[in-house]
């Protein structure tokens, strides 16, 4: 072990990690700035993934740097229960600006998981107070990824996610998964085919009728279980669907919020206006965890109808609109604004689209899609072991120097929003390197 190392690694129960492998040739990073991690051992690694699809501005930027370090000396913590400060103010009404259409209401939370579960509690909220009280019924995808709480895991439709935790919430339907290999495979952008899947909601509305059903939650792109890009018209369809029958729509743009398609939120890049949307992750270039949850004012306006002195929304975390993650957040709006960076992805996109699909050919890549800044190849997988190819890229791609992201066989790519055409040149000619030496 080098002397930068801890001496246990026992002590910490890692979050979706291999624990027993990871300790037995741990992986650890020391520092990061811009475009590259310093692991333990003192290599560079090319971040391919901005961390975890949060670091949109690259790392350890020093407006928002200085700006957590100011605010932690001056206002370490402050309620937002019955009082606030003026920071949580004014980065709710810069945040509604930023959000097209009437999302004009911020609800703040922690982490993605918070935000899905503020946005499912909105929901049904909302109906209960309209007097609709019958619209409990919740519809999630198949493939989704909405985060780990019981709301989140509900909605969500990753089997290996849900199958140890028992029945979890009552009432939960799921759309079918867009992710089809025979008809979209190694599509640039939208795929022309599968909008039709978005009528299985139909089907969900004559089973149980729409007066049961409270909202449909989606990512506009799925990025964790594998980047699946939504087919041509799919979330429109989904969009007069929900229409028809008072059905709330909400996008989960934890992964999408923030400039990763090009546009400062898949709002603006598929044109459809859902009715809440949760986001996290980039709101604060991942310095410090917050997440934010949007809400129309037609959802609002119901909230505060109620009577006055009435405590609207009996919902909310202690560190709701925390201080320094407040600070953290305006300072990173303002690197996104000076820089362009919400709509950068766009002006890359062709690059990273022609340099990405080079791959196809290399051994085992069945399958390449990309949207802004977003790319996913998938490998198949070794017969029986479903995901150890992409984890043997995975390790070989760290040590050889590029930070990528597994899940199953599939790798997804999502670097720092101010990479430059040498960096995407770097990250996929080191990738076509490994992928060739993978068995
Ligand atoms: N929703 C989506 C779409 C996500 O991608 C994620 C995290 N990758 C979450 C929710 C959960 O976010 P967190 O890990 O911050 O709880």
């Amino acid at each position: 072990m080098l002397d930068n190392y801890p001496s246990d690694l026992g002590a910490f129960w890692m979050p979706f990690t291999a624990n027993r492998q990871f300790k037995a040739k741990p992986r650890l990073l020391a520092s990061a700035k811009d475009m590259h991690y310093t692991a333990a051992d003192g290599h560079q690694v090319l971040d391919g993934t901005a961390g975890l699809w949060c670091v949109n501005a690259g790392h350890c930027r020093e407006a928002i740097t200085k700006a957590v370090q100011t605010k932690v000396a001056e206002l370490d913590f402050a309620p937002t229960f019955q009082m606030g400060h003026p920071e949580a103010f004014e980065l709710a009404s810069r945040l509604a600006k930023l959000m097209p259409g009437p999302l004009n209401h911020v609800f703040f939370t922690n982490s993605g998981s918070e935000s899905v579960d503020t946005a499912l509690k909105i929901a049904l909220a909302y109906h209960r107070l309209k007097g609709d009280g019958a619209r409990t019924r919740l519809i999630g995808r198949e493939r989704g990824y909405h985060g780990v709480g019981f709301g989140g895991l509900s909605v969500g439709g990753i089997a290996n996610n849900r199958k140890h935790f028992g029945p979890l919430l009552p009432g939960v339907d799921h759309l079918p998964h867009t992710h089809n290999l025979e008809h979209n495979a190694f599509t640039r952008g939208e795929p022309e085919w599968g909008a039709h899947l978005a009528d299985e909601l139909e089907r969900i509305v004559t089973l149980h009728d729409a007066s049961t059903i409270a909202a449909v939650i989606v990512e506009p792109m799925a990025g964790s279980t594998g980047v699946l890009i939504p087919p041509k018209g799919y979330l429109q369809k989904l969009r007069s669907i929900c229409d028809k029958y008072g059905i709330l729509l909400i996008f989960d743009e934890v992964i999408c919020g923030f400039g990763r398609l090009g546009t400062p939120f898949a709002v603006n890049y598929f044109g459809v206006q859902p009715d809440l949307v949760t986001t996290a992750k980039g709101i604060t270039n991942g310095t410090i965890p917050m997440g934010a949850v949007f809400a129309s004012d037609a959802i609002h306006d119901v909230f505060m109808n109620g009577p006055e002195g009435a405590i609207e929304f009996l919902h909310g975390y202690t560190y709701s609109g925390h201080p320094v993650a407040t600070a953290a957040a305006l300072a990173t709006l303002d690197v996104y604004e000076a820089e362009g960076l919400l709509t950068r992805g766009a002006e890359l996109a062709p690059y990273f689209e022609a340099a990405v699909h080079s791959l196809a050919g290399l051994p085992n890549v069945i399958d390449i899609r990309n949207i802004g800044l977003v790319a996913g190849i998938e490998l198949a997988s070794r017969p029986g072991a479903v995901g150890a190819r992409a984890y043997e890229a995975f390790v070989k791609c760290f040590e050889a120097g590029l930070l990528i992201r597994t899940t199953g066989d599939i790798i997804a790519l999502s670097p720092p929003l101010i990479i430059e055409r040498h960096h995407i040149d770097t990250l996929v000619g080191q990738l076509a390197d490994i992928l060739k030496t993978v068995a």
